[in-house]
């Protein structure tokens, strides 16, 4: 089990900003930004790799809340949003997550 699910289950603590049926978001435990939210759906989807056609409806809703998820955060000047996949990704967490990144000017390109 991740450390995610135990997060969506409530056997441990987190930040979480917003909440509905589907995804849950909550603060990063280390922020790289001022503001760093993860949004991940309830349903324990390993990566972007193990997405099934099914997940159609869920990838839709997951993306229409990341705007709004912005707005709880206050993030009226832009946000980066970020889905590490893989190893090589970068991905340390195996539950699909969207990091939800801003309150300072983010640079790009990305490591
Ligand atoms: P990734 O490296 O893309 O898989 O991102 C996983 C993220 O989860 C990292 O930014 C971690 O800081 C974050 N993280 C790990 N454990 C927790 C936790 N218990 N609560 C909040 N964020 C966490």
């Amino acid at each position: 089990m991740t450390i995610f699910l135990k997060i969506i289950n409530r056997e441990i603590p987190a930040d979480i900003v917003y909440e509905d049926d589907l995804c849950l978001a909550f603060r990063d435990v280390t922020p790289q930004a001022p503001v760093h939210v993860l949004l991940i759906p309830k349903k324990p989807i390993v990566s972007l790799r193990q997405l099934a056609p099914d997940d159609a409806e869920l990838c839709g809703h997951l993306l229409l809340m990341v705007p709004k998820v912005a707005d709880i955060l206050g993030l009226d000047g832009g946000y980066r949003t970020v889905v590490n996949t893989g190893a090589d990704g970068g991905q340390s967490v195996y539950h699909l997550h969207i990091h939800i990144l801003g309150g300072r000017p983010l640079a790009w390109p990305p490591g």
